[in-house]
C-alpha cells in the first residue's frame, strides 16, 4: 500500500525520486502560491457552499402609473391595528420589560404557549398540550425546521399543484426532489396521493387544505378524514400550512386536519401573518411531543429563541379582546373585496376565462384562455401598474395560462380598474397569438 501510495505521489509530481539519495517532497509542491493582495476583495462566489438559492422571482418594472398590488399576498397594511398593538406592547413592557427583554425558552415564552393552546381551540378546533406546541420566527421557519429534521439532499417531498413558492425555494435549498400531487376543485385529489405515497415513498407531504396559496381552494370536508387516514396508512406525515385558515368568509370554515381523529401524524403550522400582520414574525407549530422536541433543538442551533416581547404584546392584544374584534373587521373588509372582485372578473375578463371562488383567504386564480400566456400578459400590464404572479411560479414546469390575484391589499377602489387592465392585457395578447407565427414573446427578463 505505502509503495503505490508512494507511486501514486510520484505520478502526481508530489514526489521525486533521487537514485541513491532518497525520495523527497517535489519543489513544485512545496512553493507556496503568490501571496494574496490584501486589496483584492475575496472571490466570494467561490467561497460560498452548497448550491446557489435561486434567484427571487422578479416582476417586470412598473411605469409612473400607481401600483395596484395583485401580487402581495399580504393583509392591508391600512387595516393594521397600529394603536391597539402600541397599547398592548405598553402594557407588557411596562408590567414585564426586565423580564421579557432577556431570552425565551427555546420551545416559546410560557405565557405565549398558553396562549396557543387556547387560541387553536377556541379559533381551529385543535386541542392540544403545551408540549405539543414550538413557538417559532413564522411559518416559513418552521418549514425551514422541519426541512431541516426530515431532508436529506435528493430526498421526495410531495406538494400540491400548484403550491407556495416560498415552500419550493425551501425545498430547493434542501436539494428535496419534489414530486406534485394533482388538484382539482376540491383539493388534492386522493386517488392521486395514493399513488404518489405508495410509489415514491416522499419523506412528508406539504398542504394548504383551506383557502390555499394561490387558488384559494380548500380541501373538501368528505376528503380530509381520507387524507389522513391514507397519510397514516403509508407512514407520511402531513405538513398542514394554516396559514390563513382564521380568514374564512363563510359560517362553516374547514376545520383543520390537526382537529381529525388520528391526526398525530399531522405538523401544524399557523401564523398571525396573514390574519394580523406579518411583521412580528410569530408562529407556531403543533406536532407529536418528540417532532416539538426534534424542532425545538434546530430552532435553539440556529437562533436561540423568538422575541418574547412580541409573543407577550401578541397574547395581551390577544387578552384584550383586539384579536377578535381585529379579525372580524378584516373578514368583513376582505369578503367584500372578494365579492368585488369576483364581479369585476365577470364583467371584464375576455371568454374563455374561468377562476376560482374562494371562500377565504386573499387569493383566487384566474386561468386564462387557451393559448394566452399569463406571463406575457404581465409584460403589458406591469407599466400601467398592474402586477400579480403568474401561475408557472406556483407549479414546476406548468401553469403558464393561470395567474395568482391577492385582494387583501388592493384598496376597494383599484380592484376594477385592476381587472380592467388585465382583460385589455390578456385580450391583446390573445389576438396576437392568433396571429401567425413571427412575433414570438420575449421571454421575462428574469423569473
Ligand atoms: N405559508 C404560506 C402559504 C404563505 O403564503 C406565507 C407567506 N407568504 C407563509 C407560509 C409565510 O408566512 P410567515 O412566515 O409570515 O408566517
Amino acid at each position: 500500500t505505502v509503495s503505490s501510495a508512494y507511486d501514486r505521489l510520484m505520478e502526481d509530481g508530489v514526489l521525486e525520486g533521487h537514485v541513491g539519495r532518497g525520495t523527497f517532497v517535489a519543489e513544485r509542491a512545496l512553493r507556496v502560491t503568490e501571496p494574496a493582495d490584501p486589496t483584492a476583495p475575496l472571490r466570494w462566489a467561490d467561497l460560498f457552499a452548497g448550491a446557489t438559492p435561486p434567484p427571487r422571482a422578479r416582476y417586470p418594472e412598473t411605469g409612473d402609473a400607481p401600483v395596484i398590488p395583485f401580487h402581495r399576498n399580504v393583509p392591508d397594511p391600512a387595516l393594521f391595528p397600529v394603536e391597539a398593538f402600541r397599547v398592548a406592547l405598553d402594557e407588557v413592557m411596562r408590567e414585564a420589560g426586565s423580564e421579557l427583554l432577556g431570552y425565551a425558552p427555546a420551545e416559546g415564552y410560557p405565557g405565549f404557549t398558553d396562549f396557543v393552546v387556547d387560541h387553536v381551540r377556541a379559533a381551529r378546533g385543535v386541542s392540544v398540550a403545551p408540549d405539543e406546541v414550538l413557538v417559532v420566527n413564522g411559518s416559513q421557519q418552521a418549514l425551514d425546521l422541519i426541512g431541516r429534521a426530515f431532508l436529506r439532499p435528493g430526498d421526495t417531498v410531495a406538494v400540491e399543484d400548484p403550491t407556495y413558492t416560498g415552500a419550493l425555494e425551501i425545498l430547493r435549498g434542501f436539494e428535496a426532489r419534489v414530486v406534485t400531487i394533482a388538484t382539482d376543485a376540491g383539493g388534492i385529489r386522493l386517488d392521486d396521493a395514493e399513488r404518489v405515497f405508495a410509489r415514491e415513498r416522499p419523506r412528508f407531504l406539504y398542504t394548504m387544505p383551506t383557502y390555499q396559496n394561490p387558488t384559494g381552494r380548500s380541501l373538501a370536508d368528505e376528503r380530509r378524514e381520507g387524507l389522513v387516514r391514507l397519510a397514516a396508512r403509508y407512514e407520511v406525515p402531513l405538513v398542514e400550512d394554516d396559514f390563513d385558515g382564521e380568514l374564512g368568509y363563510e359560517p362553516h370554515t374547514p376545520r383543520p386536519l390537526k382537529a381529525l381523529s388520528g391526526s398525530r401524524g399531522v405538523i401544524y403550522i399557523g401564523t398571525p401573518s396573514k390574519m394580523l400582520f406579518p411583521g412580528l414574525r410569530i408562529g407556531w407549530v403543533l406536532a407529536d411531543p418528540a417532532v416539538v422536541e426534534r424542532l425545538g433543538r434546530m430552532k435553539q442551533v440556529a437562533d436561540l429563541s423568538s422575541s418574547q416581547l412580541l409573543q407577550a404584546a401578541f397574547a395581551r392584544f390577544a387578552a384584550d379582546g383586539e384579536l377578535t374584534r381585529h379579525r372580524a373587521r378584516v373578514r368583513t373588509a376582505y369578503a367584500a373585496r372578494l365579492e368585488r372582485l369576483l364581479a369585476a372578473l365577470e364583467r371584464h375578463l375576455p371568454e374563455g376565462s374561468t377562476w376560482t371562488r374562494p371562500r377565504g383567504g386573499m387569493s383566487l386564480m384566474v386561468t386564462l384562455p387557451e393559448g394566452v400566456s399569463a406571463e406575457a400578459v404581465l409584460r403589458e400590464t406591469a407599466p400601467e401598474g398592474v402586477l400579480f404572479a403568474p401561475g408557472s411560479w406556483f407549479s414546476p414546469g406548468n401553469g403558464a395560462r393561470h395567474l395568482r390575484l391577492c385582494f387583501g391589499s388592493v384598496a376597494d377602489e383599484a380592484l376594477e380598474p385592476g381587472v380592467e387592465i388585465l382583460a385589455r392585457a390578456a385580450k391583446a395578447v390573445r389576438a396576437r397569438a392568433r396571429r401567425p407565427r413571427g412575433d414570438a414573446e420575449a421571454a421575462l427578463p428574469s423569473v
